[in-house]
This record gives C-alpha cells, sequence and structure tokens, in this order.
C-alpha cells in the first residue's frame, strides 16, 4: 500500500506517492502564486494527486491515505486550516474540500514543522528516539514535538510553536506581535539581519567579498567567510548560534527529549552548526552536571524530501 505526502508551501505544492517504509516512488511539484485564493490551491493540489496517481500507474483503491503538510495554524482534528499567514488561507475546511474529489481515502493535515518532526521519526535520523524535538531554522523558526513516539500539537493543534517564545525581553519585533522571541533571533532572516548588520560595522569584511560573489546576503554569507578566518563573520556566527542555544536549551528543559533535531536551510551548514550547539547543550541544560541525562543534538536527516515524507507520516 501507499500513501500519498503533499507539502503545501508559500512557494510551490509538492508532492509524491510514498510506500509505507518510506521510499518514494514518484514525486511531482507545481509552483504557487503566494496570493492565490484557495480555490486555486486547491485545483492545483488536486491536479498535482491525479498526475502523481498517474505517473506511478495506481488507482485510488492502491492508497492508503492522504496527509497534507502545511504551513500555520492547522487544526488537524477538525481538518480546517485555520489561519496560514505564507498562503491566504483562513479557515478552510480543506479535509471536506478535498473529500469530494478522492471519494472514502482518508486525509490528513499537519503543520508543517509538525509533520517533519513525525517524519523523522518515522523515516529519518530520529528513528531510534520516542521522544524529540525538531526545530527548523528557516525563513521563520518551526518546532515539532513528539512525545512518546506522539505528536503533541496542544489544544485545536495551536502549541508546539516553540518560535515565539522569548529569548530576550523587549527584544527585536517578531512577526507574531511580541517581542524578543526565538525566531525573531535564530531563523535565516534574523541571521541574514544580522550578517547585514555586521557588514556596515565591518565594511572590509569578507562577508562583503563573498555576497558579492553571490550577488546578494544570505544564511550562508557569514559561515562561508568565518570558514575562511574572517573574524567579524565568526563573531556573526558566535552570536547566532548562541541564540539558538538559549532557545534549544529552552525546549530540552521543557521536554527532555532524547535528542534535539535542527531542521531547515540553516542546518546545512551542519557541523560549524551542530558541534557548537552541542557543547552550549552540554553546559546549559538544566541538571546536566548532576546526572541529568544528555540531550543530543543532531542535524535533521530528510533534507530534500522532508515535507513530503513529514506529510506522508501524518496519514501512517
Ligand atoms: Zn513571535
Amino acid at each position: 500500500m501507499y500513501i500519498i505526502g503533499v507539502d503545501i508551501g508559500g512557494m510551490s505544492v509538492k508532492g509524491g506517492i510514498v510506500g509505507e517504509d518510506g521510499k518514494i516512488l514518484c514525486k511531482a511539484g507545481v509552483e504557487t502564486k503566494t496570493a492565490s485564493e484557495p480555490d486555486v490551491i486547491i485545483a492545483d493540489t488536486v491536479s498535482l494527486i491525479n498526475n502523481l496517481m498517474q505517473k506511478a500507474r495506481l488507482k485510488i483503491g492502491g492508497i492508503k491515505g492522504l496527509g497534507l503538510g502545511i504551513p500555520g495554524a492547522i487544526d488537524s482534528k477538525r481538518g480546517v486550516i485555520v489561519y496560514s499567514n505564507n498562503i491566504n488561507f483562513i479557515n478552510v475546511p480543506i479535509v471536506e474540500r478535498l473529500r469530494g474529489y478522492f471519494g472514502e481515502l482518508p486525509v490528513f493535515i499537519g503543520n508543517d514543522a509538525n509533520a517533519a518532526a513525525l517524519g523523522e521519526m518515522r523515516f529519518g535520523a530520529a528513528r531510534k528516539y520516542l521522544n524529540a524535538v525538531f526545530v527548523t531554522l528557516g525563513t521563520g523558526v518551526g518546532t515539532g514535538i513528539v512525545i512518546d513516539g506522539k505528536l503533541f500539537e496542544g489544544v485545536s493543534s495551536a502549541g508546539a510553536e516553540g518560535g515565539h517564545t522569548v529569548i530576550v525581553a523587549d527584544g527585536e519585533p517578531c512577526s507574531c506581535g511580541r517581542r524578543g522571541c526565538f525566531e525573531a533571533y535564530a531563523s535565516a532572516t534574523a541571521l541574514v539581519r544580522q550578517t547585514k548588520a555586521a557588514m556596515e560595522k565591518h565594511p572590509d569584511s569578507l562577508m562583503s567579498v563573498i555576497a558579492r560573489e553571490k550577488g546578494r546576503v544570505n544564511g550562508r554569507t557569514a559561515f562561508l567567510a568565518a570558514a575562511r578566518g574572517d573574524v567579524a563573520a565568526q563573531e556573526v556566527i558566535n552570536r547566532y548560534i548562541g541564540y539558538v542555544g538559549e532557545g534549544i536549551v529552552n525546549l530540552a528543559n521543557i521536554f527532555r527529549p532524547e535528542v534535539i533535531l535542527i531542521g531547515g536551510g540553516v542546518s546545512n551548514e551542519g557541523d560549524a552548526l551542530i558541534l557548537p550547539l552541542q557543547k552550549i547543550m552540554d553546559e546549559r541544560c538544566y541538571g546536566i552536571h548532576n546526572g541529568n541525562p544528555r540531550v543530543l543534538v543532531e542535524k535533521a536527516s530528510l533534507t530534500n524530501d522532508a515535507g513530503i515524507l513529514g506529510a506522508a507520516s501524518l496519514a501512517l
């Protein structure tokens, strides 16, 4: 039996037909316009799914379920997208809408970070653990929390928003309306802002050379310059990693998982990010010097297909 996983994002809808072992039989994607009406995105999703089934020569009877990962506030029990700021969805009963197209096929939805956490537990780096916190460092900071092998979502699936816990009181403004959120310091967006500020302060830094080479400043700029020995860039990285560290130590102290998995674009920096985070964890986690267990920090493993596999896991 197969499952269909669909990852609805601000820029594209991607989907794949996935075996129960996590092998992707085939995948496809369509570009979306950020401001598209729900009807357009639903129509795109339906044609993507039909496309996939045709490609794989499967009929609806060969599919066990459909899972959709969606950014924003997703009420997975009611099957409703309550609010998504990246796509133009407010109170859209998407499960009911899709049921009209695929008959009795069970449809499941979830927040994309939560789905990614489930995907890592089932198919990825967290397979050997029962308790894990997944943190994506991308445009924002998403968190997914798995307790005793089950996703924790809170009332109306509105919880598990670790990106919107404050790490600096009265700090940088956040998109959620508070100040000083983890997301406002640890997202790739925040890293770019921190890099640009350091470049202004240190115009001779290698960061400017690298930004010129690449045509823009991005989340890699400071990491690349630091790897080539640039002191100002290393300062940016140290400060940034310090912020990420504060956020994940908070999460570790609340949930005490076996592992914190780091995903999202910034996680591609690998050991340059993961090793210093592990060091912070080993120094600051509650009770760590008095016999409390270590919390591991690992890079998430499902990089390119994380969205599809995560969405598929919602239906498993
Ligand atoms: Zn916030």
